[in-house]
């Protein structure tokens, strides 16, 4: 049995005002089985985790290396040391913005593991690649090579993130999402057999709102979701928990 997860990725937006709504959302969603996780900017993760009560409290990126001399970089164990339980690792921003591989990635994936930290893995097409009947050719690639050998349904999360329906108002139909989703619980299961490829935890991701989470929960594989912009609020982000509850 896969514990559902409502993950919020607030990106760059958020001063300790923000806190608030962490609050707020702590406040409103601790009555149902659903995990939840905010991943705030870094500078907020350690104030974060005393105001998050059951919330659980992740980064958005950590380096390859355990430390050194990497400036302006942050560590998966000083992730894990202010609070942190998970971290999202190459989310399709990092991926375009600082051209991170999925070799990179799943180099940054070993060290979170390595400090305690659950990874949460995204992957996803861009348009052009859909559009030229590539999505599976894509996903496949990405998920074998993101992902390390000594994967567990513990210590994995994948967000499957078309890159065309994040921050856009774009949402596949539920049919490409269940593709998807059917197809990357299939390679887990060929690759870390039927045990470990079942537990790992599958999110959609892109656009996700109160509106449509209902529907895109109710689709084959789909374990809950990574949300963006509908996180940052928590009028717009407790109704997609309650729609997972
Ligand atoms: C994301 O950043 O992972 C994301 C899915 O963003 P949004 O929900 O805003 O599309």
């Amino acid at each position: 049995m896969r514990t559902k997860l409502a993950a919020g990725n607030w990106k760059m937006n958020g001063t300790m005002a923000a806190l608030d709504a962490l609050e707020a959302i702590a406040e409103t969603s601790v009555n149902g089985p659903a995990e939840v996780l905010i991943c705030p900017p870094a500078t907020l993760i350690h104030a974060a985790r005393s105001r998050s009560g059951t919330v659980a409290i992740g980064g958005q990126d950590c380096h390859a290396a355990a430390s050194g001399a990497h400036t302006g970089d942050l560590s998966a164990a000083m992730l894990k040391d202010v609070g942190a339980d998970y971290v999202i690792l190459g989310h399709s921003e990092r991926r375009t913005d600082h051209e991170e591989t999925s070799a990179l990635v799943q180099a940054k994936c070993r060290t979170a593991w390595a400090a305690g930290l659950k990874a949460i893995v995204c992957i996803g097409e861009t348009l052009s690649e859909r559009d030229a009947d590539k999505t599976l050719d894509i996903i496949g690639d990405q998920l074998a090579s993101s992902i390390p050998d000594d994967a567990t349904g513990d210590k994995l999360v994948v967000a499957y993130e078309p890159v065309w329906a994040i921050g856009t108002g774009k949402v596949p139909t539920t049919g490409q999402i269940g593709e998807v989703h059917d197809f990357i619980r299939r390679g887990l299961e060929d690759r870390f057999g039927t045990g470990i490829g079942g537990s790992v935890r599958l999110l959609y991701g892109g656009s996700v709102k109160a509106t449509n989470a209902a529907e895109i929960f109710a689709v084959s594989n789909v374990d809950g979701a990574l949300v963006g912009g509908a996180s940052l609020k928590a009028a717009d982000f407790v109704p997609i928990i309650a729609a997972l509850n």
